[in-house]
């Protein structure tokens, strides 16, 4: 068979308007902050500087909140459900109309490959808003307070901290239902992703959201912890890693903070016998080589039964040398670059430290580029469950394999994790479906699919992985009260 060379397909970046420099979004408009604190973001692809972002301090973190606060006092709590809708429904229509712009900032700033930004992330932000408008004049009828009970009603002021590898689409999952139910919020986004969470103040601003209702500061763990550390923040609501969410936990210990946490994950993708091997392939590569694996519910343990071992790893072999690494603006590129120097860091080692300890490591031939921050896609076979690869999340595009006999010994090992986020289980059987999905501790498993999301569909973990659940009707619960607290 001739191979054929794709010619080069890249998205124009002239859709974006990036400003030198970027100040905090708080009462409605960006203002500057009490200190001179900035830092810069960069494209990961390329180390070039787009922006330079202000370093929140704990007086800008103190005035957001009480904007939060006014606002919240003054018009969002007192707002019937069906106006809030109507701005939620504002804010999803611009933001699809901007969808382009969204996805192109997003790719520069993050570095994830423009069809994944353009088709996945962006949709999706879009989807949570327009799905959270619906439930905003419903939630009497939500089912969320106990029957006789009082009606459901907003928190107050919330406190939103988001991770960098879904900026825009984390921010919609914390945003969409906080505002939907009645609630103001603060949101810090990541430090090394806050260009689309900028955007999306602008979008505020479009849309004519009352000031306060949205506040936005920008700046890396300290203004995090500032934010955390309120005392006029009602609910904490955090994506991240585990470490600094056990963190948050200790902070708010004791007090009458709520908080929903959202943390790691080291997903088993289990591959049974009878599964459709070319389709479980598939679903492999999307589990772990999506968004270069910087992906919570990664299917990162791939468990496979020892009859159907040397298939499909053959298969997955071979369809990973068909993966295009590049440019994350290329249109045909499937793996963009990682998001960090420092992550880069810590996956190169979580792979040195799996070779030593006896994993065989693959990828496919691929050149990389010179500039930026690359790793390829990464296959190692022979893991064993006692090796750090099988047990720490490595939060990039590496893969361990491990093999079984028996179901049980499937579940056994898929369980034995500190996390539970999500599983995924490849067979032909309806009743071992639903006897993996009764068994595995995962708070999502897929079924002959994998990394779908879906507004509609709750999402959350268990053990490491965190508490409380962000969409669906259950998500709806951490941002509601329905004793006598408020
Ligand atoms: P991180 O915990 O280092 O940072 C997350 C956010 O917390 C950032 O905005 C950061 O600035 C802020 N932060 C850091 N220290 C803080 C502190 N002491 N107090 C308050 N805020 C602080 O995580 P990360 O490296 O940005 O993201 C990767 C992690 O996020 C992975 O572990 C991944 O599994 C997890 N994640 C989970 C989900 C989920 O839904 N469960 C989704 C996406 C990512």
């Amino acid at each position: 068979m001739p191979r054929f060379e794709y010619a080069p397909a890249p998205e124009s970046r002239s859709v974006v308007d990036i400003r030198s420099s970027y100040g905090l979004f708080i009462g409605g408009e960006f203002v500057e902050s009490s200190g001179d604190a900035s830092f810069k973001t960069i494209s990961p692809a390329t180390e070039e500087v787009l922006a330079d972002i202000t370093e929140a301090t704990a007086d800008d973190v103190d005035r957001a909140v009480r904007s939060a606060r006014q606002a919240y006092r003054g018009v969002w709590g007192r707002m019937s459900g069906a106006d809030r809708g109507k701005y939620l429904f504002r804010i999803a229509r611009i933001m699809q109309e901007r969808a382009r712009e969204f996805a192109v900032l997003e790719t520069l700033d993050n570095g994830k490959p423009i069809k994944e930004s353009r088709d996945v992330d962006i949709p999706l932000a879009a989807a949570h808003f327009f799905y959270h408008a619906g439930w905003a004049d419903k939630l009497e009828y939500a089912g969320l307070a106990p029957a006789g009970g009082r009606p459901p009603r907003p928190i107050g002021v919330v406190g939103q901290v988001i991770p960098w590898n879904f900026p825009l689409l984390m921010l919609s999952w914390k945003i969409a239902p906080a505002l939907a139910c009645g609630n103001t919020v603060v949101l810090k986004p990541a430090e090394t992703t806050p260009l689309t969470a900028l955007l999306f103040a602008e979008v505020c601003q479009q849309a004519d959201l009352p000031p306060g209702v949205v506040n936005i500061v920008t700046g890396a763990g300290d203004t995090g912890r500032a934010l955390v550390e309120h005392p006029g923040v009602d609910k904490i609501a955090f994506t991240g890693s585990t470490e600094v969410g056990k963190a948050i936990a200790r902070t708010i210990a004791g007090t009458r903070v709520r908080a929903t946490l959202e943390l790691g994950g080291k997903a088993a993708n289990i591959v049974f016998d009878d599964a459709p091997v070319d389709q479980a392939v598939e679903g492999i590569v999307n589990g772990i080589f999506f968004n270069q694996g910087h992906v919570c519910c990664a299917g990162s343990r791939l468990l496979v039964q020892e009859p159907v071992h040397d298939e499909v790893i053959r298969k997955l072999k071979r369809r990973l040398t068909t993966i295009r690494v590049g440019d994350p603006l290329d249109k045909n590129t499937d793996l963009g670059a990682i998001n960090s120097a420092a992550q880069l860091d810590r996956i190169r080692e979580l792979s040195g430290i799996a070779e030593a300890e006896g994993a065989v490591r693959w990828s496919p031939p691929c050149e990389l580029p010179s500039r930026g921050f690359w790793f390829p896609p990464t296959v190692f076979t022979g893991v064993a469950q006692t090796h750090r690869i099988a047990q720490e999340e490595v939060f990039g595009p590496v893969l361990s394999v491990l093999t079984f006999r028996t179901p049980q010994e499937a579940v056994a090992k898929a369980n034995n994790t500190p996390y539970g986020l999500s599983a995924g289980v490849w067979t032909d059987k309806g009743s071992r479906i639903l006897w993996m999905a009764d068994q595995l501790r995962a708070g999502v498993v897929w079924a002959n699919t994998f990394n779908k999301f879906d507004p509609t569909s709750p999402f959350g973990g268990f053990k490491e992985s965190g508490y409380g659940r962000e969409g669906g009707r259950h998500g709806l619960e951490g941002y509601v009260t329905t004793g006598d607290d408020q």
